[in-house]
């Protein structure tokens, strides 16, 4: 397929009506290098040419119009930095201002007064009277009326552009002629035949054809949906690639047995039945430890499923077959509540566990380092400290990540450099993220699911109070430390720097206490403000339940387990995304006990304020509402997956597209398991596509 790359390759500057002036515009302001890049600068709309408006009927909820009519006049006015072009077209039932205010005399000097012209553009209003500024303008000529029965492409464009002839509407003429040029071999079929017809595809020129200059409607939606679906399709292919590519030549360390260690602890030292879903994921891991690759792998389970006894089963393991491990937190507090916690579980079991965090002191911190380089430590628990270039192991087997959306893939690629033979890498989040979503944006990583909670865990029952209930809430709260149960009151502190977000924590504090005061009631206070070792007593008394109140920041978002705590009220809870409110709430219902989660907010909420709280009163599915949380935020806000970056995606939208997302990744994976080397006739238009537009896609091991 020499003949069909080298077209498409060819410099833009080459293509008739551009040349070298028009061609370093394309590329500077749209990124346009070569007639491939032009293929693929799709339409943002389609105009009906055969759709005039009339001056007259012009009104202000209109947004783009298109209007033909005589110019009138074309004049520069004004001078200097207030220099304009204006312009007036009338129509047979009135008269409209067109004004530019760049390019303005290259504009005038190709505008005729008294020739009838074409005009499109954004409709504003300026004193009262409706003006186009900037439209887009061309002479009718009869040889154009002759095709009004089109829909003709409009494409994004720049103001630069714009003044060089090269608007939305004019890029149509350059794709045109690309297309006079163009034949089926030259955008051959890339997809296998089987495919094609399953889905009823429409075939790859005419898909192209038909999405910059679609005879209809419906064949303008058809092109779009075989493009999509390539565009997923393709991209998912590309990353199972690199997945097994991954899986059949990283080497990794092996854990070949379960020992001592783990079997003492299972037997005698877990607290409760593993979940079928905790003992699924520990199979899974085992198995990946066991086989002598390197595991990478994404533990999502809901707030409350139990992980951190999972990671422990399987640092534990590590340490069976003489291998450190590390358990990464990404805040202080849960880096020590880890450590605390797992001390406990370990009891007398001869396992050598430290904390490693920013407030370590130097002198123990050079012990501990030492430890570890001499191998004597088992454990490692911390913030992300650990994975400071100083701190170096003996032979670190398992690294455990935990809340991984705020554990990125450079921090992941330090870890594997910390050993000859890269660790195990287990990343944990409770921010489950639909797994459409996990797939693409997590694509690298295997992905286990815990999706059963412990048994006997109550539902929390959500609702949602307006501040003028506020007393009736803190009845509420009054009453259940009654019953011995404890209280989190959060407020929102979105950025912990803010000084007034401060004062505002402050004046909550004070109000809280004036609710609930001294002796009968003790309060804790954590945010991130204070020194470690007060935000420590404070957690420390919390947790002894010598305070019955915790008046806390997002700080205590991830991971904070205190099962006595029953209530948690939420103050401007409209001020918090979907995803954390699900995270706070997580901190209660850990316990036997019935919970509360009470969202507070003011009146006159906006829409989407409205609709995370409804979501949020009426499930407690993570899933449910991260599928939710995607659909109001859209993909660009989840955290996890901005710096991603593994799909760069022109036409399709992950959130929208979500259905043919999950079918090409569906299919994507079938043709692997059939054909992983794609060796196959069928599936030969595909590799040739992966090669020629092989970027990241390691081929040279594959074929
Ligand atoms: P998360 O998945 O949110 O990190 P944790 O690991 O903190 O959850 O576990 C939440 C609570 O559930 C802890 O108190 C833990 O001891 C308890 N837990 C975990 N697994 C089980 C189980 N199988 N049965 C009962 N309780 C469990
Ligand atoms: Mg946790």
């Amino acid at each position: 397929m020499g003949g069909a790359a080298n077209i498409l390759s060819s410099p833009i500057e080459y293509l008739k009506g551009v040349g070298p002036q028009r061609g370093d515009l394309l590329k500077k302001e749209l990124n346009i290098f070569t007639f491939k890049d032009l293929l693929e600068h799709f339409p943002y709309r389609h105009l009906d040419k055969t759709r005039i408006t009339l001056i007259r009927e012009i009104n202000p909820q209109m947004d783009f119009v298109q209007v033909s009519g005589i110019l009138l006049n074309a004049e520069i006015v004004g001078n200097n930095r207030m220099k304009r072009l204006a312009a007036t077209l009338k129509d047979a039932s009135g008269e409209l201002d067109l004004v530019w205010f760049q390019g303005v005399n290259w504009i005038q000097k190709a505008l005729i007064p008294g020739q009838p012209y074409l005009v499109f553009g954004k409709i504003s209003f300026f004193q009262g009277q409706p003006q186009l500024s900037h439209p887009e303008i061309e002479p009718i000529t009869p040889e154009k009326t002759e095709h009004r029965n089109f829909l003709e492409p409009v494409y994004p464009s720049t103001e630069k552009l714009k003044a060089r002839g090269l608007g939305g509407r004019q890029l149509a003429k350059l794709t045109h002629a690309l297309f006079t040029m163009l034949g089926e071999k030259d955008i051959p079929e890339n997809l296998p035949p089987s495919l094609i017809s399953e889905l009823k595809l429409a075939p790859r020129f005419q898909a192209f054809v038909q999405i910059h200059f679609p005879s209809s409607p419906a064949h303008y939606e058809q092109a779009v949906k075989r493009l999509k679906f390539e565009e997923l399709f393709i991209a998912q292919l590309r990353m199972g690639l690199i997945k097994m590519q991954r899986h059949r030549f990283s080497r990794g360390v092996v854990f070949e047995q379960v020992g001592e260690l783990f079997n003492t602890f299972y037997e005698q030292r877990l607290p409760f039945e593993l979940t079928n879903a905790q003992k699924r994921v520990i199979r899974e891991i085992r198995k990946d430890t066991g086989s002598g690759k390197q595991m990478n792998r994404l533990l999502q389970g809901d707030v409350g499923s139990g992980k951190t006894i999972v990671a422990l089963l399987c640092m534990l393991l590590a340490a069976d077959n003489g291998f450190q491990s590390c358990l990464m937190a990404p805040t202080e507090i849960l880096a020590r509540q880890h450590f605390q916690s797992i001390s406990a579980l370990l009891g007398a079991l001869p396992v050598n566990i430290r904390l490693l965090t920013g407030s370590v002191k130097s002198a123990e911190r050079k012990k501990i380092l030492t430890e570890l380089k001499e191998g004597s430590v088992t454990f490692l628990i911390g913030t992300h400290a650990i994975i400071e270039d100083k701190v170096e192991f003996k032979n670190l087997g398992l690294a455990v990540a935990d809340e991984q959306h705020r554990f990125g893939v450079a921090q992941r690629a330090k870890l594997w450099s910390k050993a000859a033979i890269p660790p195990h890498v287990l990343v944990m989040t409770a921010t489950p993220i639909p797994r459409t979503l996990a797939m693409t944006a997590y694509g690298d990583l295997d992905l286990s699911i815990i999706d059963e909670l412990p048994p006997n865990r109550k539902p929390i029952l959500t609702v949602h109070r307006y501040d003028r209930a506020r007393h009736e809430v803190m009845g509420f709260i009054r009453s259940e430390i009654g019953k011995g149960r404890q209280a989190y009151i959060i407020f929102p502190l979105i950025d912990e720097s803010e000084k007034l977000d401060y004062e505002n924590l402050m004046k909550g504090y004070e109000n809280v206490k004036a609710w609930f005061p001294e002796p009968r009631y003790y309060i804790s206070m954590v945010h991130g403000k204070q020194t470690n070792e007060i935000r420590d007593t404070n957690m420390q008394r919390f947790r002894d339940n010598d305070t019955q109140i915790m008046v806390a920041t997002t700080v205590i978002e991830v991971g904070v387990d205190v099962p006595n705590a029953s209530v948690m009220a939420i103050e401007s809870a409209e001020k918090f995304g979907l995803s954390q409110l699900h995270q706070l709430r997580g901190r209660v219902g850990r316990g036997a006990e019935k919970s509360f989660c009470i969202l507070l907010t003011g009146q006159g909420l906006g829409r989407e304020a409205r609709e995370r709280l409804n979501i949020m009163t009426a499930t407690n599915d993570g899933f449910k509402i991260a599928e939710k949380d995607l659909e109001l935020r859209g993909p660009g806000e989840i955290e996890g997956t901005r710096q991603s970056g593994a799909l760069n995606l022109k036409l399709a939208d992950i959130v929208q597209d979500r259905q043919l997302l999950e079918t090409a990744g569906r299919l994507a994976l079938r043709i692997l398991e059939n054909d992983p080397e794609l060796k196959l006739p069928e599936n030969e238009g595909l590799k040739n596509y992966l090669k020629l537009t092989a970027g990241k896609t390691p081929w040279s091991k594959i074929s």
